[in-house]
């Protein structure tokens, strides 16, 4: 339902909106990482950072082209709708609105930002997934959650026990100065507010029931085989550097 839901909404979305970075000659990511000064006035679906079946035994192929091209898409498209529809309102001082818009612009920003880090969070098995995280982040796992496997025993009950759609979330805190595991609901809610994700998985039923169907537990086990240190430690490294 949601599927067919965000992709309707996506059809709905790109009617006259131009996607302006590629002709800027801004590549997808520098328009994320909003590079060359500021906003882009477009945001674009960023591509996978690999194949969409790479991530195969763990993450289905036809699941990665789903979640990726229609919804990620939808996301984006959404995103790039409730800017619009809010610059309409400014310019017509017409804000009767700006309730509903309000919510899509935290929701769509939320699905957009979320699988950006989410793809970049994940790697193939035994070729940058997988494995233990090292340095600063494992030291830093330690001191905050008792070691890694105290850590991993938390983060996915913390994910399972997402009622309905969201997220299981490592994230840092500048001014509590920890990680901290959260839950996320739906692409934004319940989140500590000035806190810096890290890690995302998303337990969305869109990002496992192709495969897993209800056995979200079996899908999270299995993620852990995909996630990228490498990634969740420049994050962490950043992260600190921002704060
Ligand atoms: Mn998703």
């Amino acid at each position: 339902m949601s599927t067919r839901r965000e992709f309707l909404g996506g059809i709905a979305a790109t009617g006259g909106l131009m996607l302006l970075p590629e002709a800027l000659g801004l590549s997808s990511l520098a328009a994320f990482e909003g590079e060359g000064g500021g906003a882009p006035s477009q945001y674009e679906l960023p591509p996978l950072p690999y194949a969409y079946d790479a991530l195969e035994p763990y993450i289905d192929a036809q699941t990665m082209k789903i979640h990726h091209d229609l919804h990620h898409k939808g996301y984006t498209d959404g995103l790039n709708k409730a800017l619009a529809t809010l610059a309409v309102a400014r310019d017509g001082g017409d804000f009767a609105g700006v309730g509903p818009v309000s919510r899509a612009l935290a929701f769509h920003a939320g699905g957009y930002f979320n699988h950006n880090v989410f793809w970049n969070n994940m790697a193939p098995a035994g070729k940058g997934g997988g494995g233990k995280p090292d340095g600063k982040l494992s030291a830093d796992i330690n001191r905050d959650f008792g070691g890694f496997d105290k850590f991993t025993a938390h983060f996915s009950a913390a994910a399972a026990s997402v009622e309905g759609n969201g997220w299981g979330v490592l994230a840092y805190h500048p001014a509590l100065k920890r990680l901290m595991i959260f839950t996320m609901m739906n692409q934004q809610m319940q989140t500590p507010i000035g806190s810096i994700p890290l890690l995302m998985c998303d337990v969305w039923e869109h990002a496992y029931y192709l495969k897993y169907q209800n056995r979200r537990a079996d899908y999270i086990k299995a993620w852990w085989n995909v996630v990228n240190w490498k990634n969740v430690s420049e994050r962490y490294y950043a992260a600190m550097a921002q704060a």
